[in-house]
């Protein structure tokens, strides 16, 4: 451990560990903390990736399971819309195993790794960051020229560096199981209920090794464990767990508000759920944080070398706001929509020839978080995500 740093990133889940790894690569001076002990506890997403990521990003095969084509739409009177894609849309990453992997990379390219470690705050002087730590009973201060806030949907960093904090939310909660039977490949199957997922769906993904069985929403509007415990009954019919074995129990807050706004000044910036890079419609975090948090290290080096502020307005929310106009609207009317009839009414128009391209579009179309490798020039590339 070195009492000083260039670049401390407070959250190891992807997009502290993609920051990280990207960062430490450039032979920027890099400690990663992280609250956890050990990266494969309490994780908290599904963990699919969509093909643009897949495509895009060095994710290690043996860290993702089998290739998923089919996505099934459930209507609330569970009457079924089958898509399928001609392409491997899906990959559901075994999220412990990955994140063990990012870090070992980070260690091996010189990251200083500080598990079981909580931010608590931080002061400036005299252009240097002093940061409170604390690991268990002792309190530490570290110094460090730039703090990036990796560190989730409720982000402490964010506050205490001044930028913007998430403001709306859904949440997820899920059951993970091994064992499970479905007939036929491997699958997404996406339930739109507003009683069991309020403002969102429940899923059940499936790629034949592993079967996570969830449901999202607004938490003022639903009670998540009975929502899950109702929705395992109401698929009973559809998928057999009786012989499955739970393996794990995830659960967690998704920022749906859109990008924020302000994510970056002076003394630090935002990447992740932190900085709410989420897509508003879909949910998926996954894609935006290795693409946002690729940006980020690229903006952070080029601020470190040159000192030169203005370096830093290129990494601004309004840049990749007005590239989710379209998702944002779809969210509020997702918010607002309560009614089973009418949901039932938009999946039967979803099943008529003339609008079932939307369906593809929604869960195999392009276009999420922007792709933000050319500065000059801020390109849609990504897909949206199913969930
Ligand atoms: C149930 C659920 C299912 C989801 N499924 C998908 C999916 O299938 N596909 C998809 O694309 N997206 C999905 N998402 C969204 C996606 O998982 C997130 O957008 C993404 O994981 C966010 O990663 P992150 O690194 O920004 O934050 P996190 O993974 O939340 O990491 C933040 C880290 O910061 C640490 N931390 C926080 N505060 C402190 C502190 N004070 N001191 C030290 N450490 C701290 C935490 O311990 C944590 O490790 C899902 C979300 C949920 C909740």
């Amino acid at each position: 451990m070195k009492a000083s740093y260039d670049v401390t990133i407070i959250g190891a889940g992807l997009a502290g560990l993609q920051c990280a790894r990207l960062l430490s690569r450039q032979g920027v001076n890099v400690l990663l903390v992280d609250r956890k002990n050990t990266l494969d506890q309490k994780i908290h997403t599904t963990g699919i990736f969509v093909r643009r990521t897949l495509v895009d990003f060095d994710i290690p095969d043996d860290c993702l399971g089998p290739a998923i084509k089919h996505v099934t739409l459930y209507s609330p009177a569970l009457r079924p819309l089958e898509l399928v894609s001609q392409h491997d849309e899906f990959r559901i990453g075994r999220m412990g195993q990955l994140y063990q992997r990012y870090l070992q990379q980070c260690l091996h390219s010189g990251v200083d790794w500080l598990p079981q470690t909580s931010y608590l705050s931080h002061s400036v002087a005299n252009g240097k960051i002093t940061l409170r730590l604390n690991s268990g009973s002792s309190t530490r201060s570290i110094t460090t020229r730039y703090l990036i806030g990796a560190d989730g949907a409720r982000s402490r960093v964010a506050r205490d560096l001044k930028l913007e904090v998430n403001r709306e939310w859904i949440v997820g909660i899920e059951s993970v199981f091994q064992g499970a039977v479905l007939d036929g490949p491997p699958r997404l199957l996406c339930f739109l209920d507003p009683k069991l997922a309020p403002g969102y769906i429940a899923w059940i993904a499936h790629d034949g090794e592993e079967t996570h069985l969830g449901v999202g929403g607004y938490p003022s509007l639903f009670d998540p464990m009975v929502a899950l415990q109702d929705f395992r009954s109401r698929v009973a019919n559809i998928i057999d767990l009786r012989k499955a074995k739970q393996i794990e129990a995830r659960a967690g807050l998704i920022p749906v508000g859109g990008v924020l706004r302000n994510i970056a000044n002076s003394n630090g910036l935002l990447t992740g759920d932190a900085a709410g890079a989420v897509s508003p419609l879909t949910a998926g975090g996954l894609d935006p944080c290795m693409r946002l948090s690729a940006f980020a290290a690229s903006v952070v080096t080029e601020y470190l070398s040159t000192s030169d502020v203005e370096v830093l307005q290129a990494y601004s929310g309004e840049l990749f706001r007005s590239r989710f106009a379209s998702r944002l609207w779809a969210r509020r009317i997702a918010a607002t929509l309560r009614h089973s009839q009418l949901i039932e009414l938009g999946c039967a128009l979803l099943r008529l020839p003339l609008f079932s391209r939307l369906g593809h579009h929604v869960f195999f179309g392009r276009g999420s978080f922007p792709d933000v490798t050319d500065r000059s020039q801020l390109t849609i590339v990504s897909k949206a995500f199913p969930h």
